[in-house]
């Protein structure tokens, strides 16, 4: 497993932990054609994200944050649902010790 695979799936651990959502939720690393960092689809009663392997692990995580709000709301728009959700998850993570407490999981 490469070092930014590993550092990615300590930061799904954490959302895991703190921001579980109600449905299945799968993530996968992987190229796709189109130009996008990542996708949240629904799939099989849950969601599936995936994430671009190529950009900058920052960008990774970033992107992870942002499909995390859409699958813990079930809502694949950028309306106040996913925003509120997303705000959460983005404040927790840079402003309340996400990233040092995801280094340990
Ligand atoms: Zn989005």
């Amino acid at each position: 497993m490469t070092k930014n695979r590993r550092r990615l799936k300590q930061v799904e651990a954490w959302l895991r932990l703190h921001h579980s959502p109600r449905s299945p939720v799968r993530v996968r690393v992987e190229r796709f054609k189109e130009d996008h960092l990542g996708f949240c689809t629904e799939d099989d009663g849950g969601f599936l994200i995936r994430i671009r392997p190529c950009a900058p692990i920052h960008e990774q995580i970033e992107t992870l944050l942002h499909e995390w709000a859409h699958a813990a709301k079930g809502c694949m728009n950028h309306g106040k649902r996913w925003g509120a959700r997303h705000q959460r998850i983005y404040h927790h993570w840079f402003d309340g010790g996400g990233q040092d407490e995801s280094r340990a999981l």
